[in-house]
């Protein structure tokens, strides 16, 4: 929390107001992902990929607190990368590795056990990114909050059309008095993503799926 809060005088990495609650809103809310973790998830290592992971969240608070990650974390923004890879080498975070790059670019088709997302865009949207490099069978969880039960029902198509489904929606609060509800919803891929997602040249947010 030290090492962010001076770096985010610096580089805006969250809001300011935020800052004041930087471990209830987003340490705690990021390590939620554990609830998800411990009940689907066995095996020793976890491969995570986070998508948008702006100030490392919930890459920094997950490769710090759950031993068996291993974790790529992905933004276009370099300034967001650089701290990422500024928190690596103080931490000595072995099982942290920050990317910049857009996520509709990456090279990692088929490759991950989990991914995640937080804050970044629309449950549809998010979809196009985190499904094509999960192994089948993976699992992408999204972080959201009090538009989730909406953003599932506009996600229908994309579920269909990326062979996943949802499996879950794990409710939890985060410790503040002001609204607090939190969702983190699951979906596991059932099978290959087409060749042609994730699409590229903005296609993915303007014409959601
Ligand atoms: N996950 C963080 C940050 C959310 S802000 C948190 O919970 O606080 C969204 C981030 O997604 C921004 O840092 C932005 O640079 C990044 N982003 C948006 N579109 C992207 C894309 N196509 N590829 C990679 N990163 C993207």
């Amino acid at each position: 929390m030290r090492l962010f809060l001076e770096y985010n005088q610096k580089v805006n990495l969250i809001s300011r107001n935020d800052s004041e609650y930087l471990f209830e809103k987003h340490i705690y809310d990021s390590l939620s992902i554990n609830l998800f973790l411990q009940r689907y998830v066995s095996e020793n290592k976890v491969r995570m990929l986070d998508i948008g992971t702006g100030g490392g969240f919930p890459s920094i608070p997950v490769a710090i607190c759950i031993d068996r990650s291993d974790v790529t974390a992905v933004d276009s923004t370099l300034k967001k990368i650089k701290f990422l890879e500024y928190i690596k080498e103080e931490l000595a975070l072995k099982n942290l590795h920050p990317v910049c790059k857009r996520a509709e670019e990456l090279a990692y088709r088929g490759k991950f056990d989990v991914s995640v997302s937080r804050a970044m865009s629309e449950l549809r949207v998010i979809l196009e990114y985190a499904i094509p490099y999960l192994k089948e069978g993976g699992f992408f969880a999204a972080y959201k909050s009090i538009k989730a039960d909406e953003e599932i029902k506009n996600a229908k198509n994309a579920l269909k059309v990326l062979n996943c489904e949802i499996v879950d929606k794990i409710e939890y609060k985060l410790p503040i008095e002001e609204e607090n509800k939190r969702v983190l919803i699951i979906v596991r891929k059932n099978s290959e993503t087409e060749s042609i997602y994730p699409r590229k040249n903005g296609m993915i947010s303007k014409k959601p799926l």
